[in-house]
């Protein structure tokens, strides 16, 4: 019987089969969680159907995280067809491509950064309100997925850096106000994935190569490799575990200088 055996899942943003929330759910339901999924306009849904479908969800929510009677409806839905949920997922984010280009000075914009924290950063809490009164009673868990330039200066990641820092920020302030409730929130801070949402992000073929040849286990990480760490932390295996960053990266932010092999 897998660690998640009987748990309920809303994964919110599998754009594709590369998605890290697509790795996330495969993990899950390996591990026996029932899963129901949502996306962002009919685009996605299209490519959606047919991964839901392979797990045998059938439970498809449109969810611009945008819209608050959107973010109603999907709850709303959940409490109808489920009456619970256990396991939230957040997998979502958005900057304008001018904003993660260049200079950060020059390039961030008040509407890029409002833009940033909204969608990056504010809809966590704004899912998290929807999704606790569905926890009560429950163990529940919600995640959500972050990256190093929340902490470091990276090239290119300009403004988004600011609204994981932010998002970092929330991890903790939900931790306290929902842990008296039993629910534990935690963020992973994956290694550089090839996905949509990286595409965006200038250079990011040199960050790969920099990350694979640096990091301790010389390689990058694998939506498999943070789907497994996501259907940990969101099992009853981390009951002790909430308000926590936890790095999913092949320890790379953990190395001060790195020498290629052989290198002296
Ligand atoms: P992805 O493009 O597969 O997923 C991003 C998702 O965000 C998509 O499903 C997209 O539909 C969704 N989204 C964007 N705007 C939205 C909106 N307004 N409403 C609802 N959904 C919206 O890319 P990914 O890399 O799997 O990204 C998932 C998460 O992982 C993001 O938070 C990203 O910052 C984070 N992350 C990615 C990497 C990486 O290298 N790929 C590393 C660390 C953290």
């Amino acid at each position: 019987m897998g660690i998640l055996a009987g748990k309920r899942a809303l994964i919110v943003g599998v754009a594709t089969d590369r998605s890290i929330a697509w790795g996330i759910a495969q993990a899950m339901h390996a591990q026996g969680a029932e899963l129901a999924f949502s996306y962002a306009n009919d685009t996605f849904k299209a490519r959606l159907e047919p991964l839901a479908a392979s797990l045998g969800a059938t439970l498809l929510m449109p969810l611009d995280v945008q819209s608050d009677e959107q973010i109603d409806a999907v709850f709303a839905r959940l409490a109808r067809d489920w009456g619970k949920l256990d396991i939230l997922v957040h997998a979502v984010a958005f900057a304008p491509r001018e904003a993660l280009a260049g200079s950060f000075t020059a390039n961030t914009s008040r509407e890029a950064f409002r833009m940033a924290h909204d969608v990056s950063s504010y809809s966590f809490t704004a899912l998290a309100r929807g999704a606790a009164p569905l926890m009560a009673g429950r163990q529940g868990a919600m995640l959500t997925l972050t990256y190093l330039g929340a902490v470091r200066s990276i090239p290119n990641y300009n403004v988004m850096g600011l609204a994981k820092a932010s998002l970092e920020a929330s991890v903790r302030f939900l931790a306290a106000d929902l842990g008296p409730q039993n629910i534990r929130v935690n963020a992973i801070s994956a290694g550089p994935i090839k996905t949509l949402a990286a595409a965006g992000i200038g250079g990011f073929r040199k960050i790969l190569a920099h990350v694979a040849q640096t990091a301790p286990l010389r390689r990058n990480v694998t939506t498999e490799d943070v789907g497994n760490a996501a259907a940990f932390l969101c099992s009853s295996m981390a009951a002790g575990i909430t308000g926590e960053i936890v790095y999913v990266d092949n320890g790379y932010h953990n190395v001060g200088i790195s020498f290629d092999e052989g290198g002296e």
